[in-house]
């Protein structure tokens, strides 16, 4: 068995600087830097953000092509029997229980929401299947609220750039609350929304293209296959 990766963890604060220092890097590198499927209002974002759990955003967004003409609001989800869902989605993978969820989740917000997807951490984190990933990524992207979507890239790149050692994606969320602006550069949800792209184009999981990228002089994995 291959021994655990090392990670390059560096104190609260010169992670601090070295966020201040790479943050607008990728900020220039990425100007349009933003979630990649395609949704026009809450609701929406959030059907899109469930389906796209063990999914492609590309496969995501060309099923939503046609989901978001039949379905225009939750109680539109609740209208057809749940079988009828299931085959709208099945492409995505996973469709029985995304199905479950969107229906509960349109159960909920119905209920509970007035029909409107509610805007904060607490309230999101009620609906079925929906994890701090998920309300944060509807936080800042539906209402511009700062939150911090922890997905695959996220951490593998914050470990890479020694911010944080963790795996696990709400503690390694917490760690960069702490550590990257909230609001400066386009704060929190940009900062995701920018190592996600770099993760996507350079920065990728079996072969970083280290001598292509533009923070390599402040990343302590650069060149060093034994830590990525
Ligand atoms: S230098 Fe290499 S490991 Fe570090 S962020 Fe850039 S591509 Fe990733």
């Amino acid at each position: 068995m291959a021994p655990p990766k090392k990670t390059f963890v560096v104190t609260p604060k010169d992670a601090r600087l070295r966020v201040l220092k790479i943050f607008p890097v990728l900020k220039k590198t990425y100007p349009d830097a933003t979630i990649a499927l395609n949704w026009d209002n809450p609701w929406n974002l959030l059907v899109a953000v469930i389906l796209s759990a063990q999914c492609t955003d590309v496969r995501v967004n060309l099923v939503t092509q046609d989901l978001f003409k039949k379905y225009k609001s939750p109680a539109d989800y609740l209208s057809v029997p749940q079988e009828e869902l299931e085959q709208d989605i099945r492409s995505t993978g996973f469709y029985r229980n995304k199905a479950r969820n969107i229906r509960g989740a349109a159960r909920k917000i119905i209920d509970d929401y007035g029909g409107q997807v509610p805007r904060t951490m607490e309230e999101l984190l009620t609906l079925p299947g929906a994890g701090r990933k998920t309300a944060n990524c509807i936080l800042g992207n539906a209402f511009g609220i700062p939150g911090i979507p922890c997905d695959t890239h996220v951490i593998r790149l914050s470990r890479r750039l020694g911010l944080s050692k963790h795996r696990d994606p709400v503690k390694l969320e917490f760690d960069l609350m702490e550590i990257v602006p909230k609001e400066q550069y386009g704060g929190w949800t940009m900062f995701s929304h920018i190592l996600i792209w770099h993760g996507r184009t350079i920065c990728k999981a079996r072969k970083p293209d280290c001598p292509a990228c533009p923070i390599a002089a402040h990343c302590p994995s650069a060149n060093r296959p034994e830590l990525w």
